[in-house]
């Protein structure tokens, strides 16, 4: 229990990928501010599993596209408390092909998976740096590494976020802030639960999709391991999709 009383933020945290950290984070002795964005049974059920590990749970239920939301639900829990991890894992895809994408696919990507990032992260950032240190993991896609038919809007979000980290890390890392990218590939939650198996099997080397707790394992040891020498860096999770 080396993090035990230690604080992480996971944004996304009620489904998916975003649960699985959330588990692995508390069973490791983080308390846990779990944000979504309205499903509240989902967010219960996470909240749950955290607190069956003996740690605390504060569910943080905002529209992190929507700026103003997001600073009247952070900014006062701010005021007294900095969560030393903060992990942005929350994402939406809306695919189409760019010649028939509508504005509210792109803008509803963009606005949620780009700006969220500068919505959640800012305020953060800022009590990091007062405090001289902190963890920030960012949850792209391989779709933001090599681009992915259907996913303009997707691709160019995800690979915005590995921009703004790198740049990020560039500023905060004699703060004594680390800042990482985990890249998953294709992982089994929600959002893949409709792709054809069959078509993209044969795509990955592993010959499995991967599994939420696969990619929850890797943001822990970014976010837990003590000696860290790793910095601004992509850490994909894809099961070889891309060697
Ligand atoms: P899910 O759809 O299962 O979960 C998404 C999470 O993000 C939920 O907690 C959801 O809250 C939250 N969320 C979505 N929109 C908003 C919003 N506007 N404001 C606040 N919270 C929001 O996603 P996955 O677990 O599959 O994916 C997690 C991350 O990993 C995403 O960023 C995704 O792009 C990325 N990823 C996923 C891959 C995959 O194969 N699954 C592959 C590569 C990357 P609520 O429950 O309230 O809706």
């Amino acid at each position: 229990m080396g993090e035990t009383g230690k604080l992480a933020l996971v944004v996304g945290g009620s489904r998916g990928i975003g649960r699985a950290i959330v588990a692995r984070l508390a069973a490791a002795g983080f308390d846990i501010w779990l944000s979504y964005r309205g499903n509240h049974g989902a967010a219960q059920e996470a909240r749950a599993a955290v607190e069956a590990c003996g740690r605390s749970c504060r569910l943080l239920a905002f529209d992190l596209s929507d700026r103003a939301a997001t600073r009247a639900a952070l900014e006062p829990l701010l005021q007294s408390c900095c969560p030393e991890v903060l992990v942005f894992n929350a994402g939406i895809a809306r695919d189409n092909l760019l010649a028939f994408m509508t504005d509210e696919e792109w803008d509803a990507v963009l606005r949620t998976n780009l700006d969220g990032f500068f919505n959640v992260v800012k305020p953060v950032i800022f009590e990091m740096i007062r405090r001289k240190s902190g963890r920030v993991v960012v949850i792209s896609s391989l779709s933001g590494q090599v681009g992915q038919a259907g996913q303009v809007n997707y691709s160019a979000a995800k690979a915005g976020l590995i921009g703004a980290a790198r740049a990020l890390a560039r500023e905060v890392g004699r703060k004594n802030i680390f800042v990482n990218v985990v890249s998953p590939g294709v992982i089994e939650t929600e959002m893949t639960a409709e792709l054809p198996k069959d078509q993209i099997l044969p795509l990955i080397p592993l010959h499995r999709f991967g599994t939420a707790e696969e990619v929850a394992s890797v943001v822990h040891f970014l976010c837990a391991e003590p000696a860290m020498y790793i910095h601004g860096q992509v850490i994909g999770v894809n099961g070889g999709m891309a060697v």
